[in-house]
């Protein structure tokens, strides 16, 4: 991999493409929370945040508390988003949750893919690539994850590993994409404190954009939104958010605390004056 682009300027590159890219902090609460507490996270929050333009807002709690935060959130500009979903519209799949019934709670996200899942539930990215594609033909936006293993970055498989999860995931999907957002989350910083360093991110990141524009266009690569996950916390946010392929972070633990979350998205707000207009966002129909 080559050298990371070098940062210039207050709010990270002169890149146009980064201007007009809005910057999206997800907060993955995982299997935390009872509804009580998701209520009064999403409160806390909400004082800070219900108002902020700059700054795409998602919050995933567990499925049994969607509705509840759905409701604290409401006539606010922070949406909700699911964990994960089933890739069939419904049936006879106990224990599942369609694309449909999450959009019946009005949510609008949806992370597909994370590396807990593909460890623990065995998913690869053949089912991945089918629930995005339903998420997408239910107008959901799937946040994407890929991330390498430490085994894997060790053995130099970081770039053939990604591709084999983006080519994977994206696989039969040439109609655009929807307003998806691939997550950046190596497997080796995801809750463990081990960041990976802003460099470290950027290249990875910057290859993904790279591929987009081989297996896309230019126009889908450059508009396509990429986070960083994996151990973010308020004092190495910004680092991230700056680089010039980095457009927000999908955030595990510092998310469960509200003054956490609260800073790391304010470090996400740009320095300088966007390119982006309203209109640029992702359809949010509620
Ligand atoms: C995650 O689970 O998506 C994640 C990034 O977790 P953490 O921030 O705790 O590393």
């Amino acid at each position: 991999m080559g050298e990371g682009r070098e940062v210039s300027g207050e709010y990270g590159v002169d890149d146009p493409m980064k201007r007009h890219r809005k910057n999206i902090v997800v907060g993955n609460w995982k299997m935390n929370k009872s509804t009580a507490d998701a209520e009064d996270l999403a409160s806390d929050l909400c004082r800070d945040l219900a108002e902020l333009r700059d700054v795409d807002v998602v919050l995933c709690p567990p499925f049994t508390s969607l509705q509840a935060v759905g409701k604290v959130i409401e006539n606010t500009l922070v949406r909700l988003g699911a964990q994960n979903m089933h890739e069939e519209n419904g049936g006879a799949f106990t224990g599942e949750i369609s694309a449909a019934m999450l959009r019946d709670l009005y949510c609008h996200y949806v992370i597909l893919g994370h590396s807990e899942r593909r460890q623990y539930c065995n998913e690869t990215d053949c089912d991945v690539n089918a629930k995005v594609k339903a998420a997408l033909a239910a107008t959901l936006i799937p946040i994407m994850c890929v991330g390498e293993t430490s085994e894997e970055r060790k053995e130099g498989k970081t770039e053939e590993i990604i591709k084999r999860q983006i080519e994977g995931g994206l696989d039969g999907i040439n109609d655009g994409l929807g307003g998806l957002i691939i997550a950046y989350e190596p497997v080796w910083a995801i809750g463990t404190g081990d960041t990976a360093t802003p460099e470290q991110a950027q290249e990875v990141h910057e290859f993904i954009r790279t591929l987009l524009q081989t297996l896309l266009g230019n126009d889908v690569a450059g508009a396509t939104r990429i986070q960083y996950g994996g151990s973010v916390k308020p004092d190495n946010a910004e680092a991230l958010m700056v680089q010039p392929d980095i457009d927000g972070g999908l955030i595990g633990g510092a998310s469960l605390e509200a003054r956490a979350f609260v800073e790391i998205v304010k470090s996400a707000i740009p320095k300088k004056i966007p390119d982006y207009k309203e209109d640029d966002a992702p359809p949010v129909p509620r």
